[in-house]
């Protein structure tokens, strides 16, 4: 193990950002449920022993939530926003020790992780300063006796259940907005990767965050279903957003039908990367390992399916290749390690599956196809295959490439959209007209051209079809959190009858004022 991320991790631990609890209603608090263990991917090695949140302090996070949410939706946006600035200053403050956790309970390298903190952090700060702009509207009446107003209101509180992959990232995603709308939010990250999300509520209370309005709730995976449950069950929490498998999505989406609570689920993906014949075919290859290698292929956006038309096909996959063999892989913990373990072991055996399957199928591993000790799987290259290999169908969760050539446009377009998910996808191509044709003919929430990166703060992250529901980032983001409330203002222009009037000394002058305009 690198010896500055134990130091980060010892300092983690010695600053009070790593405790084995939940954090609820502004203090670390012991659950009753079953402990269990945190992992680190890398080494095997438990890194701590936390203890599950019991239906007492479940039902504890929401009735604070509740509390909270009053004066909390009171304080002006401003007000919530220079919270969020002091947030988002802190966890600048602790991004070595953030990294440090990540890297240690998820796996990424400690460079990539760095880049998480980064990303999450930016998530806080966009919404501080979006904060201030939640404006409402004043509708042209065709009334003369009415006016028409739009409030934007926060809808209560929220509940987020995140996942392993983006441990830091996928919390403020959804808490920033959520809190700078003027929500109140119970967190319930992943079995696997707690830590990271509870030292950041630890860090949100230090900058200030009022008990309640941010709690989060540690579970194994058998206390998750049941938290899930609960939160779903309960009227007091009126949103929901999920992150996560898309079967899980739909289970907890059958879960809120009876509150009929706002959803907003970021879900599974199967991403197409399209090269077309005369993008180039280095920067292309550079795009895919970007987008199909970090943090081990474990992102919903990663290149599932790369597309690649006959007449660039061969030159291409020797970039590809070239690329992918400089790659290297193994703990996360050392030094210019690029590609680090799988999360667990069912996830690396999926893999090894998805690779055999390939290749039962007469396709054909030029680079790598071998799971390695210590959960690690050999950055793949896979050519010669068609869209009916289950990693052509099934999202690979692996840093496994899987190259088919195609020959047309429309055809590759057909490809593409054959799939029930829709999150991302992404093409490479010089031609201008193609590049609208073809973005407009995804039917994906994203397309990236050129580019194999898209994730920022600033823009509206989601998928259509089994992807999921709503929006995550941007001015859109924020959206998800309120409520539209409609003000019809009747009697407009007709004023009083002088003698209802009671004059008194803050009336008087106003109605002098009105009468003798
Ligand atoms: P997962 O099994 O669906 O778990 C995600 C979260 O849901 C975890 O916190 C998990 O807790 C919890 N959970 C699982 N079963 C639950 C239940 N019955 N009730 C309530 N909560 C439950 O997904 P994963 O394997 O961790 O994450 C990978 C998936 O997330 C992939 O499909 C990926 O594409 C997707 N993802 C999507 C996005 C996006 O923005 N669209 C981003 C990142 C990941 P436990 O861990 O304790 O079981």
């Amino acid at each position: 193990m690198q010896s500055h991320v134990i130091d980060a991790l010892r300092q983690a631990v010695q600053h009070g950002l790593v405790r084995g609890e939940s954090f609820v209603d502004g203090r670390w608090r012991p659950g009753g449920a079953a402990a269990f263990g945190v992992v680190d991917p890398s080494t095997s090695q438990m890194l701590a022993q936390v203890t599950g949140a019991d239906d007492a302090l479940v039902h504890e996070a929401i009735a604070s939530a509740a509390r909270a949410g009053v004066p909390w939706r009171e304080r002006t946006g401003k007000a919530r926003g220079e919270l969020l600035r002091a947030w988002h200053a802190l966890i600048q403050t602790h991004a070595g020790e953030l990294a440090a956790l990540i890297t240690a309970e998820q796996g990424k390298p400690l460079t990539e992780a760095r880049g998480e903190v980064e990303y999450a952090a930016s998530f806080v700060e966009w919404y501080a300063e979006e904060a201030r702009r939640v404006y409402g509207e004043v509708i042209p009446s065709p009334d003369v006796a009415k006016r028409f107003l739009v409030l934007r209101q926060p809808i209560g509180v929220c509940a987020a259940i995140t996942p392993w992959n983006y441990p830091a990232a996928m919390v403020t995603r959804k808490v920033a907005p959520a809190l700078a709308a003027g929500c109140t939010v119970v967190v319930k990250p992943a079995e696997q990767t707690p830590l990271t999300a509870l030292a950041l509520a630890e860090l949100g209370s230090r900058a200030g965050l009022p008990a309640g309005v941010l709690s989060v709730l540690a579970a194994d995976a058998e206390q998750s279903s049941h938290i899930g449950r609960l939160l779903c069950a309960s009227d007091a929490v009126r949103h929901l957003s999920f992150t996560g498998s898309t079967e899980v999505g739909r289970l907890l989406a059958t879960q809120c039908a009876p509150t009929l609570k706002k959803l907003a689920l970021e879900l599974g993906g199967n991403a197409p990367f399209i090269v077309f014949d005369d993008a180039d075919p280095a920067s292309a290859a550079e795009a895919v390992v970007a987008s199909k290698f970090r943090n081990a292929g474990q992102a919903c956006i990663a290149a599932n399916r790369i597309y690649v038309q006959r007449g660039v096909h061969d030159r291409f996959v020797a970039e590809l290749v070239a690329r992918t063999r400089a790659l290297t892989v193994g703990s996360a913990h050392d030094s210019g390690v690029r590609v680090g373990p799988l999360i667990d072991a069912p996830a690396l055996a999926k893999v090894e599956a998805l690779v055999a399957d390939a290749l039962a199928r007469g396709a054909r591993a030029v680079v790598g196809g071998r799971a390695l000790a210590g959960l690690c799987h050999e950055p793949t290259v896979i050519v010669g295959g068609d869209s009916s290999m289950r990693c052509a169908r099934e999202e690979i969760f692996g840093p496994v490439a899987v190259v088919i050539a195609f020959e047309a446009e429309r055809d590759v377009i057909v490809a593409a959209n054959d799939t029930s998910f829709g999150l991302a996808a992404y093409v490479c191509t010089r031609d201008m007209a193609r590049t609208l044709r073809v973005a407009e003919a995804l039917e994906y929430g994203m397309v990236a051209v050129n580019t194999g990166l898209l994730s920022s703060a600033e823009v509206p992250f989601g998928g259509v079809k089994h992807s999921g529901l709503g929006r995550e980032g941007g001015r859109q983001g924020i959206d998800e959190y309120l409520e539209t409330k409609y003000v019809c203002l009747g009697a407009i222009n007709s004023e009083p009858p002088a003698a209802t009037v009671k004059p008194t000394k803050s009336t008087l002058p106003t109605q002098t004022l009105t009468t003798t305009q």
